[in-house]
């Protein structure tokens, strides 16, 4: 967790490299980039590399990066263990597991589902809506109509140990968003396929013991997910209503369009979340705010806003591996 001394030497930090030299900071980000040949896939945190394996059985036999980034966070959402996405996801206040899913293509197709009960997988219900709708998302009880009538089942996705910590959490009741404590987080998955296209996937429970409605950035196309097959793909994690405010990967990709690489592109969005902290005059302290990138000639970056973020990165030349996200503090 973020200490106070912590966040006073993020502000000083943070001053220190808006200050810095503009092609000296370029040099240094540079410096730490990646890029590899086709095809790749990257994703959120350490439950990245069991997802990555998924996706890579289908990028590497030549499937789509679509197909990919679907199986592949599908591994996650189906995992009990993992207690921020799908099934044994930890619950909302009222005892309700909720999940919040999009998925975008090569084509600008997209699909969403928010706020979704008793589906293990939500990413699929989200490609669904994406391939049989007019619409580009669904809510609430129409997003769980929608799947029952197209073959998903109904299922109980409170465990006995996501319940057992809601009933903990129930005795004090206090909401306290923290940073890098594992109460949330998202597997967010971006892939180039060997021709070349990129899709992406994300999918979250959400901030754990949220207030029952609550949807965050995870199934805001633009917010937690943004594909431009052109320029990049990117995907986000952390507090969800700091990355709807910036717009967040719709941001990294509009500053690759501009010539960024993915990291500094990550990095400029990051201080565009604490630009937009400090003009609400709001703590730092307690948020974590990570994003991934990629661009179209397979250069990969991520910064983060707190010291805690990883992804794994799975390529020809990476044999899926835990990289730690640059930050400012
Ligand atoms: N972004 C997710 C949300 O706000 C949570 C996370 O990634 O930690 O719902």
């Amino acid at each position: 967790m973020a200490s106070r001394r912590n966040f006073l030497k993020l502000s000083a930090l943070t001053g220190a490299l808006f200050a810095v030299n503009k092609s000296k900071a370029a040099e240094v980000i540079k410096h730490h980039s990646a890029t590899s040949t086709k095809p790749i896939v990257l994703s959120t945190w350490r439950f990245g590399l069991e997802a990555n394996k998924g996706a890579w059985e289908i990028l590497n036999k030549g499937g789509r990066a679509l197909d990919a980034v679907e199986a592949g966070v599908k591994i996650t959402e189906a995992d009990p263990r993992e207690r921020s996405v799908g099934l044994g996801g930890r619950p909302d206040r009222d005892g309700r597991v909720t999940l919040d899913a999009c998925i975008m293509d090569e084509n600008m197709n997209i699909g969403s589902v928010a706020c979704l009960e008793h589906i293990v997988h939500p990413i699929s219900v989200a490609r669904a809506v994406m391939e049989k709708t007019p619409h580009v998302m669904l809510v609430g009880d129409g997003a769980l109509q929608f799947a029952l009538s197209n073959g998903f089942k109904k299922e109980k996705l409170l465990t006995p140990e996501s319940e057992a910590e809601w009933k903990e959490w129930l005795k004090k009741s206090e909401y306290k968003p923290q940073a890098n404590i594992e109460n949330h987080d998202t597997i967010g998955m971006i892939a180039m396929d060997t021709s070349g296209n990129l899709s992406g996937a994300c999918t979250t429970s959400g901030l754990a013991f949220k207030m029952h409605g609550r949807v965050g950035d995870s199934p805001i196309i633009g917010a937690g997910l943004y594909v431009d097959n052109e320029v990049g793909a990117a995907t986000a994690t952390g507090h969800g209503e700091e990355v709807v405010r910036i717009a967040g990967c719709h941001t990294v990709i509009e500053l690759m369009r501009q010539g960024l690489s993915p990291e500094e592109a990550c990095k400029k969005a990051v201080e565009r979340i604490i630009y937009a902290t400090k003009r609400r005059n709001k703590s730092l302290n307690e948020l974590q705010i990570g994003f991934l990138a990629i661009n179209k000639k397979g250069e990969h970056g991520s910064f983060c806003l707190q010291k805690g973020f990883n992804y794994a990165v799975h390529s020809p030349e990476i044999n899926n591996q835990l990289m730690d996200a640059k930050s400012l503090m």
